[in-house]
């Protein structure tokens, strides 16, 4: 294996990041997926540090608001080139604490330069005034205003720590807002990594507060505090915070879990889509919320298809490695492993067949599994409907277009989905009548996840106020209307009677139904 860290990250200097209150606090150790040795330790902080991180935040909140967008903006472009020049370093750190492939980190620094590039850019528009039909034409001069919700507290999962430990914060600090992140134990340190970066690049020590700790205490401690939490992770914890944000009222959003389908038809270009499913189904080790688990087939093409995917499913190269030599790395964490493998084991004993991979891989390091695919997968098997979060696919033959959506749609997730076909505009139509929140037609995953401008979250179980594009920052912001009223109030005036006011309004209003530019 190559060695990592050509230029050492300062662990201490990361650690060191961690806003802390006053008390004494446990630490927790956190082991490198590749060979299970430890990295080092964070500290768990309890709730007095997390009140002490909103505290500051909150402090730091109304003199940031108050910063010109294009002073904000510089901080978030400037983060955008120092991130791109020192890749190396946070291509290292997000590998050594998720154990996925090189190939597989990069697109988290790309993605994290786009949305800061992207929101950078576009806050400003989205946030501005906007003049609104008043009440009574002429009479009232109406503005919708976007305001910051205040502190808001993200609370991320360890299989993207960059990208969800960093984009969403940043649309929510151009909204002026105070941040307080606690991301996941396993993952921490590739957050504080961005967050330090952040700093570098201008942004204010206070505004930015990170918490380390588990869910239960440091999590929900945020929870308990923010003005508007946005969380990322599974669906079931998902709905507690949801519950528990919503007994103070406080807003909530959530990008929670997926069982994701792919729909070959019978016109698609198979190798194309077979190497769309290698990529959907094995990125990350199959450890991304929108990636593929279904695949759905039609019959006249399955057997082709499935010969096509098994072949460049056995060539894919397995392995730690801190460069590029590598396709696929390594499951993150051991309860990762233990559920593929009982996962893919409950589906064998119950009559599912392994087409290719099937087993962990020791030899490579503690948490290898390989790429896997399985046929004959059905109903009251974990695999059918659960998701695996793993490098594990099932491939089924379906009659046609609407077996494959009847099946795509037969599940409490609604994530992402990607359909295959010659037929573009048909793939975009079909598109459609899938219950998902991001479709992609000959892709995979990356073509609506990296179409920034467009909203992408989940439909049903899988989530709650989508990020990116307009809604992606909007829901960091309440909206105040402001109404100026002039020349004469809303109300009888001027010596009028009620009755001639009711006749003078009613005519008004009815002026209005046939004018269409009045309202
Ligand atoms: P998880 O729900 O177990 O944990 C996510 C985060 O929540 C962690 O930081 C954890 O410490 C914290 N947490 C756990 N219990 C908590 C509690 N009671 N109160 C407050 N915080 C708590 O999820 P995970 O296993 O880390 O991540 C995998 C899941 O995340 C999968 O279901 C995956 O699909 C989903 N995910 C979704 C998206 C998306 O954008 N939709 C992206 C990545 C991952």
């Amino acid at each position: 294996m190559t060695e990592p860290f050509a230029k050492p990250v300062s662990f201490s200097k990361l650690v060191a990041a961690v806003t802390l209150g006053p008390g004494t606090r446990d630490s927790i150790e956190v082991r490198a997926p590749f060979t299970g040795a430890p990295i080092g330790s964070i500290p768990a902080c309890g709730e007095d540090d997390v009140d002490r991180a909103v505290a500051l935040s909150r402090a730091a909140q109304p003199a940031w608001a108050a910063r010109s967008f294009s002073d904000r903006k510089r901080i978030f472009l400037r983060f955008h080139d120092l991130l791109l020049e020192r890749q190396p370093e946070v291509l290292d750190l997000i590998q050594m604490e998720t154990g996925k492939a090189r190939a597989h980190a990069i697109e988290e620094v790309l993605d994290s330069a786009v949305v800061a590039r992207y929101y950078g850019r576009r806050a400003r528009k989205f946030l501005q005034p906007r003049r609104r039909k008043g009440a009574l034409p002429l009479l009232t001069r109406t503005w919708e205003v976007r305001v910051p919700v205040g502190v808001v507290g993200f609370i991320t999962p360890w299989n993207f720590p960059l990208t969800l430990g960093i984009t969403d914060a940043i649309a929510a600090l151009l909204a002026g807002n105070g941040v307080v992140l606690k991301p996941d134990p396993q993952t921490s340190l590739t957050a504080l990594w961005a967050v330090c970066l952040l700093r570098e690049a201008g942004l204010p020590q206070e505004i930015f507060a990170v918490v380390t700790g588990d869910g239960p205490t440091t999590g929900q401690a945020l929870v308990d505090r923010a003005d508007y939490l946005m969380f990322t992770g599974s669906s079931p914890v998902g709905r507690r915070i949801a519950a528990r944000a919503g007994e103070r009222l406080a807003g909530c959003s959530l990008e929670l879990g997926g069982k994701n389908p792919m729909i070959v038809l019978a016109d698609a270009d198979l190798e194309a889509a077979a190497e769309g499913a290698v990529r959907g189904c094995f990125v990350g080790a199959g450890q991304v919320c929108i990636s593929i688990e279904r695949i759905y087939v039609v019959e006249s093409i399955f057997q082709r298809f499935l010969d096509l995917l098994a072949e460049r499913t056995r060539r894919i190269q397995l392995g730690a490695s801190f460069d590029y030599s590598m396709d696929v790395g390594s499951l993150t964490t051991a309860a990762q492993l233990r559920r593929v493998e009982e996962h893919v084991s409950d589906a064998v004993t119950k009559g599912a067949t392994v087409v290719a991979g099937g087993r962990r891989r020791p030899d490579l390091g503690p948490l290898f599994y390989e790429p896997t695919i399985l046929t004959g997968v059905r109903d009251g098997m974990r695999l059918f409907a659960e998701e695996t979060f793993g490098p594990v696919v099932s491939v089924y033959p379906v009659s046609g277009e609407q077996e494959a959506v009847e099946r795509a749609n037969a599940t409490p997730f609604g994530l992402s989905a990607s359909i295959w076909t010659r037929d573009a505009s048909a793939g975009a139509r079909l598109a459609r009548a899938i219950r998902a929140g991001s479709v992609n037609v000959n892709e995979a995953y990356s073509a609506a996840w990296a179409s920034v401008d467009s909203p992408v979250g989940g439909m049903k179980e899988s989530g709650l106020h989508p990020r990116h594009g307009r809604e992606g920052i909007l829901k960091f912001t309440q909206a105040q209307t402001i109404a100026v009223q002039r020349w004469m109030p809303i109300a009888p005036s001027h010596g009028m009677t009620p009755e001639f006011y009711a006749r003078w309004m009613t005519r008004l209003v009815k002026m209005v139904r046939h004018t269409p530019w009045l309202g």
